[in-house]
């Protein structure tokens, strides 16, 4: 029998495609049992245009065998078969695929689901087996023939016996090696365990023998093994499910099965697409943070598959960084089974469900703001930071779409408010959406910055994350209202007296200032009498682009210890204590000193920043209790 040499550029393919294009060996078994689905998928289009045929469901499976001791794997499918020719044609040129000219034959749809089109899945069963043996006997033929091949060298082709209509693919498992470990191929639990992650969706049984226990007939107490034929996956997978079959208790053991988490989803969206691209898609708004959520570990991404094949197990560019939290898997028949990640990335059908993905999950939980505030809050608590870096990150090109996700707490409802909610009930007169930055609530409820937005009756937002003045910055107005910190300079606020009086109060005590910011040196950068202070003596408040929250985070960074806010000490002119000051600088130079630091290093305090020197400013204290 002659052997038939593969054509010159396959064999460098295959070499290629064995080393390069397969990262994981346990694959080759999805391919090969994704072409028996197409070759069943093809029997059946078949019966479905010819009459004297008909398709009988049980009649229609795939079967996997392992032999252990001859080191056999058997892949059986009573699909349509291969003609010698067709032997020849699909399994000798690489590259060449079968399933791709029957779509194009009979005029299929894209919508039909046949698996392969690209022509190199079969080969992969070369990274597990020395030796493939393919026995086929087509539909509409007697004779059955079996193809033959020890990989690059090339193939036979002769006749054989087969009763039935079908495939057998029969892999020669290769031997150990120090590396690497083939045994496992013909492993009952390593098998199911493949075929469960690649191809628990393929729509006909894939059968085995499975090895069981029961009571010993003879001594109940003993248990004896015996087999059973197992149908292996699940088949209908659940997102090609009609959602009105489905209950929410459904979706949650998906959830569960699929080890998204071991909460319980906030939220299931069950997508089902047909236009320029098609997919079907459940994701998943998870309801607790998981415990690696915040840091560098954690994985983004989405379970991809193609017609129900497993693909890729978190597929990133269906997320966006802001959406990261949401699990789940989507299923498109418009990606080919056979793609690179590298490819993935640049596919179009990808981009077009990824933007369509992103569009889908916002307006749910706007839909879940809106209609479950209860229940949207539980979720803001868990990944609202993650909306806000959104809001920052790619120098804010995505604030539009996530701006009226946003919430913070309010001053006047003691609850967290949406910007929305905040705006529509704004006083006519009030030109800013006011924030306070601080630690927490409590503290910034203190701060005597928020006393004269406060008074006017105006909502202060409060921002404790680190990350809330840096995204408001980037988002800088909502609803052409633009964001005001309380310690900004000026707040906009029209107060009692008229606007004149603080310049003339300035005047009067300019000599004064002026002296207290020699005193400070280049600790701040102007001292000035304040407009927002009413029971409290001194604050702090900022001048430049950089506050003093920002100042705070930033300096918590490495390297970034250099970085300063422009800060103005704001003194509070009615205030007894600066009775006392001005008595000071009139007839004690170094009582008015003192007097400077402590107000300059209260001011500190107030705003959570730390003192230079502790220990002088407890002195000075004391100095003024003796
Ligand atoms: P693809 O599936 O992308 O077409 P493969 O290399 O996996 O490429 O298979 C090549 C071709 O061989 C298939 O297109 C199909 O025509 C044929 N083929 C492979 N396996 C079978 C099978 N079990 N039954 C019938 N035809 C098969
Ligand atoms: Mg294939």
């Amino acid at each position: 029998m002659e052997t038939k040499q593969f054509k010159a550029e396959s064999k460098r393919l295959l070499d290629l495609m064995i080393n390069s294009i397969y990262t994981h060996r346990e694959i080759f078994l999805r391919e090969l049992i994704s072409n028996s689905s197409d070759a069943i998928d093809k029997i059946y289009y078949k019966t479905l245009t010819d009459d004297s045929l008909v398709f009988e469901k049980e009649d229609y499976y795939i079967k996997i065998v392992a032999d252990k001791e001859n080191r056999l794997l058997k892949i059986s499918d009573t699909g349509i078969g291969m003609t010698k020719e067709e032997l020849d044609d699909n399994l000798g040129v690489i590259a060449k695929s079968g399933s791709l000219n029957f779509k194009k034959e009979n005029d299929l749809k894209d919508g039909y689901d046949i698996i392969g089109q690209f022509g190199v899945g079969f080969y992969s069963s070369f990274l597990v087996a020395d030796t493939v043996t393919v026995i086929s006997k087509a539909l509409g033929c007697n004779e059955a023939y079996k193809w033959e091949s020890k990989g690059v060298d090339g193939y036979t082709i002769e006749p054989c016996e087969k009763d039935s209509i079908g495939t057998d693919i029969i892999l020669k498992i290769k031997e150990n090696t120090e590396d690497e470990n083939f045994d496992e191929y013909l492993d009952e639990h390593r098998l199911t365990s493949i075929i469960k992650k690649y191809s628990d969706f393929i729509r006909y049984p894939i059968k085995m023998d499975i090895t069981k226990e029961k009571p010993s007939s003879d001594d109940e107490n003993k248990y004896e093994k015996y087999t059973e034929e197992d149908t292996v996956n699940s088949m209908v997978p659940i997102w090609r499910k009609n959602k009105q079959e489905l209950t929410k208790e459904d979706y949650e053991n998906f959830y569960a099965e699929k080890h998204y988490g071991f909460d319980k989803p906030i939220k299931h969206i069950h997508i089902s697409v047909d236009g320029a691209v098609s997919y079907n898609a459940i994701l998943f708004i998870p309801e607790k943070t998981p415990y690696d959520f915040y840091t560098k570990d954690y994985e983004k991404g989405l379970e991809l598959y193609s017609n129900g094949v497993l693909i890729m197990n978190k597929c990133a560019d269906l997320l966006p960084d802001y959406f990261s939290f949401v699990t789940g898997i989507v299923d498109s028949e418009d990606l080919s089974l056979n793609i690179s990640r590298e490819i993935l990335q640049h596919d179009r059908q990808l981009k077009l469900i990824a933007k369509n993905i992103k569009n889908k999950i916002k307006s749910e939980l706007q839909s879940i703001l809106k209609n479950d505030r209860e229940k949207y809050e539980v979720f803001y608590e868990s990944f609202g930071r993650q909306l806000k870096y959104g809001i920052y990150s790619e120098f804010g090109s995505n604030k539009d779409l996530l701006q009226d996700l946003l919430m913070f707490y309010s001053s006047k409802e003691k609850k967290m408010v949406t910007l929305d909610e905040y705006i529509s009930r704004m006083p006519e007169d009030q030109k800013y959406i006011y924030y306070a930055a601080g630690e927490s609530n409590d503290r910034i409820e203190k701060l005597p910055q928020t006393e004269v937005v406060s008074d006017k009756g105006y909502e202060i937002l409060y921002f404790t994350d680190d990350v809330d003045e840096f995204a408001i910055r980037m988002l800088m107005s909502y609803k052409e209202k633009e964001f005001k910190s309380v310690s900004s300079g000026d707040l906009g606020i029209d107060t009692e007296k008229d606007e004149n009086s603080s310049d003339t109060d300035n005047k009067e005590n300019n000599e004064l200032f002026q002296h207290m910011k020699n005193v400070l040196s280049d600790k701040v950068k102007d001292v000035r009498s304040s407009k927002r202070l009413k029971n409290h003596p001194v604050c702090l408040s900022n001048d430049g682009e950089l506050s003093i929250e920002m100042e705070k985070i930033l300096s918590a960074m490495p390297n970034n210890e250099t970085i300063k806010a422009d800060k103005i000490l704001e003194i509070n002119i009615n205030h007894d204590v600066f009775k006392s000051l001005k008595e000071a600088y009139d007839k004690d130079k170094n009582k008015f000193d003192l007097y400077t630091n402590l107000l300059y290093n209260q001011a500190l305090l107030i705003e959570g920043l730390t003192i230079n020197d502790p220990v002088e400013f407890t002195n000075n204290i004391c100095k003024i209790m003796v």
